[in-house]
């Protein structure tokens, strides 16, 4: 088999995952009325901009982020990327899910260290995650 051929068959792979993948996601979220319903209207989810000229954080309803991924999922489908929501400050489509120290305070998107915790800290690599499986564990000894 030719180089060519066998790159056109992963291609062909992974969009064919990634359709299932959405798709599945797709459906369990819009899933009757339960998907949206059954966020608590109050919950917020914090995000931050990764348009370096703005970097806003802030919340967002977590219905409101959840509704919008829903959009931007399908668009994923076509840009084979994670799609960001329009950030309220300055219209870019750059909004992604952060996550805030508990220790020292700094604002970092998910899986901001790479191949570790989705929560670690870049700054002081606390992971509250972590942090909390080990609290469990000392519990049930
Ligand atoms: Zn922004
Ligand atoms: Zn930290």
């Amino acid at each position: 088999m030719d180089e060519d051929k066998k790159k056109t068959i992963m291609i062909v792979i992974i969009i064919a995952c990634l359709a299932v993948a959405g798709f599945i996601f797709i459906k369990s979220i819009t899933g009757g009325d339960k998907g949206l319903n059954a966020i608590p209207a109050d919950a917020m989810t914090l995000v931050m901009c990764r348009n370096p000229k703005c970097k806003a954080v802030y919340e967002m309803s977590t219905r409101e982020y959840t509704a919008q991924m829903q959009e931007a999922m399908s668009k994923m489908m076509m840009l084979m990327e994670t799609p960001g929501l329009a950030c309220k400050e300055c219209g870019e489509e750059s909004i992604y899910k952060a996550i805030k120290c508990p220790e020292c305070e700094l604002v970092f998107e998910e899986n901001s260290v790479s191949g570790d915790i989705f929560d670690r800290c870049p700054k002081c690599k606390y992971s509250e995650f972590e942090a909390g499986r080990e609290e469990r564990k000392k519990s049930s000894d």
